[in-house]
């Protein structure tokens, strides 16, 4: 996933404004996070491997002066999970300096990686997003903009993107908008303007949302009359439907949609496909919320909660390891046993993954005394890998590739299991399904993925000028 910021804020710390947006955006990054600020003159970078209130505290925030910022948290899809590959990505070449936040996924990063060595250029990192800070830094082109415009129709794949130089901060969306990206005001005067991956990180700065950065566009900020909008690509979009189901943050918008609300349209639409006797619904906690909501009114019987989150734990799905994950889901949830004893409980999540976390869910449900549990997804299964920025790039590890449907229930431990249709999803949503990508649904990948990118997240790593230039656990 990744979160990104932009700031252009004449007469205020553009790097205090960003890390506050990205404080809004740490659900979408855990491993690292990281500001870049200009006041006009020099780019300066503040980053580290950590969690957005640990790496950019009160003790970092007054150095980093300007009134231009971009600011990114992390979670890899290419690349390990090391200080160099934390963003955002800087680099100071012979004609600009550029950093660059991230968030997506490159398709063809041996070839930019071939033109790079044209340029007999290193690499400081083995995530996509050093090839392309690297690119842009060399390109010879007048100004940052023009550099985008030339080295931006030679990336493939997804990505949203903040860039900048001393003078500019560019917001930009691939030409399918595989992730979201929207502009906002800045309250007051003069005035100023903020790029944010979800429209939740403008509400925690009081900005108002202008628009989304349409699919094939770059918005400039950072010049007189306010942001400029240039089309690099044509474009039609593709934004992946899981950030709406999943990703992003309930009281996000995207599309003119409510989030919270799709959701719990999503619940409706799987009660009146998979509905099912029991005494309660019950959401697993945060993420299931919404849909249980939904779930509840439609079928009619009562929703309570049944499990408590330790607020403080991280989300599990984007720790970066197997073995963590399974750590985590111990300190992250624990069961209302007066709520759940005794009952037959459905219990409704937004997705599984690799099944990890629900099965331990279902056997802790069990040890608190549920007499039944049924299991409803507000997703349909997930059977393919994504290589567009969430890191499901390994077939074997999705358990809906390896399993039919009643193998999963039985690997669970539910009573029933059912999930949504890509119709129930596409009836809450209220949107054509060719506004979308559904490829980890329906194997219908709308950019063609090469074979090294689709092996392994580590691709960089296997080049051995790459790993001569970082350390590489
Ligand atoms: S493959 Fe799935 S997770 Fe990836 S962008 Fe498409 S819909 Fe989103």
């Amino acid at each position: 996933m990744c979160g990104i910021v932009g700031v252009h804020a004449p007469g205020q710390e553009a790097a205090g404004l960003a890390s506050l947006a990205l404080f809004a955006l740490q659900h979408r990054g855990q491993e690292s996070a990281g500001v870049a600020v200009s006041d006009g003159e020099g780019v300066m970078v503040y980053k580290d491997l950590g969690m957005v209130a640990q790496v950019l505290d009160e003790r970092r925030l007054p150095s980093l002066r300007g009134h231009l910022a971009i600011a990114h948290c992390r979670y890899s899809t290419t690349g390990s999970t090391l200080w160099e590959n934390s963003q955002p990505s800087y680099r100071l070449g012979p004609r600009r300096a550029v950093a660059v936040g991230h968030n997506g996924n490159l398709v063809n990063t041996r070839q930019l990686l071939e033109r790079l060595r044209g340029g007999k250029r290193r690499m400081s990192g083995t995530s996509d997003t050093e090839l392309l800070t690297a690119l842009l830094s060399d390109e010879p082109a007048d100004d940052l903009v023009d550099a985008l415009g030339r080295v931006l129709p030679g990336i493939s794949g997804a990505f949203s993107l903040v860039v900048m130089d001393e003078q500019r901060v560019v917001g930009v969306r691939d030409p399918h908008g595989f992730r979201p990206l929207v502009l906002g005001r800045l309250p007051g005067e003069p005035e100023g303007w903020v790029l944010a991956s979800e429209t939740a990180a403008l509400d925690i700065l009081g900005a108002d949302v202008v628009r989304e950065v349409e699919p094939g566009e770059m918005v400039v900020l950072g010049e007189p009359g306010g942001p400029r909008s240039v089309r690099y690509a044509e474009g039609r979009e593709h934004l992946c439907v899981f950030e709406l189901i999943y990703f992003a943050r309930p009281d996000s918008y995207m599309l003119g949609r409510s989030l919270y609300e799709a959701r719990r349209r999503m619940g409706e639409e799987l009660a009146r496909e998979a509905p099912v006797d029991a005494d309660m619904v019950m959401p697993v906690p945060d993420t299931g919320a919404p849909a249980a909501v939904g779930f509840a009114e439609a079928s009619g019987l009562p929703y309570r909660e049944g499990m408590v989150k330790n607020r403080y734990a991280g989300r599990t799905f984007i720790q970066p390891s197997q073995a963590m994950r399974q750590r985590g889901v111990n300190v992250k949830l624990s069961p209302l046993r007066e709520q759940v004893r005794g009952r037959r409980l459905v219990v409704v999540d937004d997705s599984i993954v690799r099944g990890t976390t629900t099965k331990q869910i279902v056997a802790l449900l069990r040890r608190a005394g549920a007499t039944e549990v049924h299991l409803r997804i507000s997703a349909p299964p997930i059977f393919h890998p994504c290589f567009y920025g969430i890191d499901t790039q390994v077939e074997t590890e999705l358990i809906a590739a390896r399993m039919d449907l009643e193998g999963i229930r039985d690997y669970l431990g539910a009573d029933s299991l059912a999930y949504l249709s890509i119709g129930g999803v596409l009836d809450a949503l209220q949107l054509p399904r060719d506004r979308f990508c559904f490829a980890c649904f329906d194997g219908v990948y709308p950019v063609p993925v090469p074979y090294d990118v689709a092996s392994h997240k580590f691709v960089l790593e296997d080049d051995p000028v790459v790993a001569s230039a970082v350390t590489v656990p």
